[in-house]
C-alpha cells in the first residue's frame, strides 16, 4: 500500500509544502518517452514541470526570501491532463491579426 502522504520532508527542507508540491510534479513528470517527449505532458524533455520543479525542491531549502518565485513558478504550470492537449499550440493562437 503506498501512498503519496508516506513521504515526509528531509530534514534541511525550510518550505516542507513548496517541497511536496515540487516531489508531486516531479513524480508525474519522470521521463521521456521513445521519442523524447516527457510521458506525462508531452513537451521536449526535460519538460517545463519537471525543470520547474527541480528548481522548486532546490528552493524549498534556501529561506523564504530566494525561494518564493519558485512557488510561483509551480503556480504557472499547467494542471495534470490540460498540458499534453495543449502543448505546442501556444504560439500558433497568438497575435495573428493586425494590431
Ligand atoms: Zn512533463
Amino acid at each position: 500500500m503506498a501512498s503519496v502522504d508516506q513521504r515526509s520532508e528531509p530534514a534541511d527542507v525550510i518550505d516542507p509544502m513548496l517541497w511536496r508540491d515540487a516531489q508531486e510534479l516531479l513524480s508525474r513528470h519522470t521521463a521521456p518517452d521513445a521519442t523524447g517527449l516527457c510521458v506525462e505532458c508531452g513537451r521536449s524533455w526535460p519538460c517545463v514541470p519537471r525543470r520547474c520543479a527541480e528548481r522548486a525542491a532546490a528552493a524549498s531549502r534556501r529561506p523564504w526570501n530566494e525561494s518564493w518565485t519558485a512557488r510561483h513558478d509551480l503556480r504557472t504550470v499547467p494542471a495534470p491532463r490540460a498540458g499534453r492537449h495543449r502543448a505546442g499550440t501556444h504560439r500558433s493562437s497568438g497575435n495573428q491579426g493586425a494590431y
